[in-house]
């Protein structure tokens, strides 16, 4: 439980970091839904599945 706490405590604050990081230089921080986000094919938005050996993306 308190390693749990501990995690999401490290997470946050990496998060606020980031935050004021950017916020400095002048751009502005937009957090996304990581879900299929490096299994949907940048060219034509396919969503390919692939497992953990998968290392380069091929669409077809
Ligand atoms: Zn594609």
């Amino acid at each position: 439980m308190l390693a749990k706490a501990v995690h999401n405590a490290a997470w946050g604050q990496l998060r606020q970091f980031i935050t004021d990081k950017t916020a400095r230089a002048g751009a502005m921080l937009v957090a996304v839904d990581p879900r299929e986000t490096l299994q949907t094919c940048p060219d034509c938005g396919t969503v390919v599945a692939k497992m953990l050996p998968d290392r380069t993306h091929r669409c077809d």
